[in-house]
């Protein structure tokens, strides 16, 4: 996986860390808002249906009373009088009375002259008891009753039409009522009505969320022939949902912030080069090349230096430049120079062990001439590799020479070992000549940025005869890096420098390689 596509990942996973707990939230806000509606709907249609089934037990008791009395003349005073008692005695009946040839001819308020006319029932119910509703009565005008008539005997109970249903709703626009169980006719209502909330549901009622417009409970009468309903419009459902989404989607969104934090912390703590760099280290994924050292006079192949490559396991191939200062920086460089160390042995012990002569140089960090564990370390090498400490020289920055205190003494016994000690990429540090006498060193490295001057009319170019006649007199020799063409080359010879490493002579190639180069100039030394 290349580094973009794990980073594009991580934005996806940072992102929908933060979307999914909002959309979690909103989906818990509205289904919590429809399961209070639900319930509340549910309560409604249960009290309307307490209610009413408590009235028709009234009703019902009253017929049965003025029935079993069997008076002659319904409207007689006596009768009327039981009436007025039987209304007294109910909490849910207006008045009772009785009702000939669709008139009302008297009732617990008297008797009615020539009798109130009513017109039809809107229906007759399975058990014989017709239904008229809404009706108006002129001695109270402006109201509406629910007239319920048996049938067989003319006795009716009038019920305020809304009674029933005087439930307290939590808000105004909650229709309830009464409808017939199987003709779905309305006996009560308040609020707007469709007999289409009624279809679908079976004779044991419940909830329904219906068309997304209104939340419908119904509860069908065990008793009684009809059902009561409760009608929530959807819009409670989306105020409900935004009440509740305004608490929980905060949280949400908080706690979605906070898990992306976490992903990101975690992927870039993943995706940094120390974290990948370790990981490397541990499955295995470098490799040494190794550049020649080439002698400018007799053209002959002096040695080489290590180079470490670095390859993911994609292929793709991080250049020193950019992982060596980080894991300099991230004190990884020991475990990094103990890994070149072991490829060296692992890649060049046989080869080193056919040319005595021939050193290869490895590059040691500052870290490294810190401490004191290097000493033993080299001479793990010589001792695994079977080699001497010709074989081997260390290479180290200017940058590597700062703490002197230390390094000082590190050099010295690196070269008490026999190993030879080269100054590198000479003239870029900014710490004063002046360690230069301080250290006892072999080769100093004359960085490729001098060399690239040669030939050219730069200011620069005037250094480097300076620091090859600085070398000669400390005695060191010199390896010119970063040799391209001939006419560097040419150049650095006549001035008496005494090894070139370039891509003029050879780019940083595999071991096999480097045998095989080595073979040839074996078979015909004059080349
Ligand atoms: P360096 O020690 O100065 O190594 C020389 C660099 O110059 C190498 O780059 C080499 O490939 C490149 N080079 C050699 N000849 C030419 C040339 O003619 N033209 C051009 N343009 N470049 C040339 P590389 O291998 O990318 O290494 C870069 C740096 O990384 C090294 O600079 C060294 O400081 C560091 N490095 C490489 N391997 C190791 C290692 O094993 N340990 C440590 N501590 N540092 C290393
Ligand atoms: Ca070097
Ligand atoms: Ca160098």
């Amino acid at each position: 996986m290349g580094k973009h596509a794990a980073i594009a990942i991580a934005w996806i996973a940072g992102l929908t860390t933060i979307v999914v707990p909002i959309l979690v939230a909103i989906y818990l806000a509205s289904s919590q808002s429809l399961d209070a509606e639900k319930s509340r709907a549910g309560t409604l249609a249960a009290e309307v249906l307490r209610r009413s089934d408590l009235t028709s037990e009234q009703i019902y008791a009253a017929f049965e009373k003025l029935e079993g009395e069997h008076a002659d003349d319904p409207c007689s005073w006596s009768n009327i009088a039981r009436m007025r008692e039987i209304d007294l005695g109910s909490t849910q009946l207006q008045a009772v009375g009785y009702i000939a040839d669709n008139r009302l001819m008297c009732s617990s308020l008297g008797i009615h002259g020539a009798g109130i006319p009513l017109g039809p029932p809107d229906y007759v119910n399975a058990a014989g008891t017709s239904i008229r509703a809404g009706v108006e009565l002129p001695f109270v005008p402006a109201m509406r009753f629910t007239i319920s008539t048996r049938e067989k005997s003319g006795y009716a109970a009038i019920v305020h039409r809304v009674l029933p249903l005087d439930v307290a709703t939590y808000r105004p626009d909650i229709s309830l009522g009464l409808v017939g169980k199987d003709n779905h006719e309305l006996i009560l209502s308040r609020g707007p009505f469709s007999p289409e909330w009624l279809e679908g549901f079976g004779q044991a009622g419940g909830v329904r969320l219906f068309d997304g417009e209104y939340v419908i409970a119904i509860e069908p009468s065990r008793e009684y022939g009809y059902t009561a309903y409760a009608a929530v419009p959807a819009t409670y459902l989306d105020a409900g949902t935004r009440r509740a989404a305004l608490i929980l989607v905060p949280v949400g969104l908080a706690a979605g912030i906070l898990l992306a934090l976490v992903v990101f912390y975690l992927t870039r703590r993943q995706l940094s080069l120390p974290a990948l760099l370790r990981n490397a280290l541990r499955a295995d994924e470098f490799f040494l090349l190794y550049q020649p050292l080439i002698d400018l006079q007799s053209g002959k192949w002096h040695g080489a230096e290590a180079l470490l490559r670095w390859q993911r396991p994609d292929g793709e191939l991080i250049r020193p430049d950019l992982f060596i200062p980080a894991a300099e920086e991230s004190g990884l460089i020991r475990q990094v120079t103990q890994k070149v160390m072991a490829l060296l042995v692992r890649d060049a012990a046989a080869l080193l062990q056919l040319y005595p002569d021939f050193h290869i140089g490895i590059n040691l960090s500052a870290a490294d001439l810190e401490n004191p564990g290097i000493i033993d370390e080299l001479r793990t090498i010589l001792q695994n590799a079977g080699v001497g400490p010709g074989n081997i020289m260390v290479e180290a920055t200017e940058r590597g020479f700062l703490k002197t205190e230390h390094a000082a003494q590190i050099i010295r016994d690196i070269r008490q070992m026999g190993i030879c000690v080269a100054i590198d990429d000479f003239g870029t540090g900014y710490s004063s000549l002046s360690y230069l006498t301080t250290f006892e060193l072999d080769y100093l490295k004359i960085d490729k940025s001098f060399v690239d001057t040669i030939g050219i009319e730069a200011a620069t170019s005037q250094v480097i005869p300076h620091i090859i006649e600085m070398a000669k007199s400390l005695k060191l020799k010199i390896i010119a890096e970063g040799v391209e063409t001939e006419e560097q080359a040419q150049y650095l010879r006549e001035r008496g420098v005494h090894y070139g490493q370039g891509w003029l002579f050879g780019k940083p190639m595999p071991i096999g390689e480097l045998t095989i180069q080595l073979e040839k100039e074996k078979k015909s030394p004059e080349s």
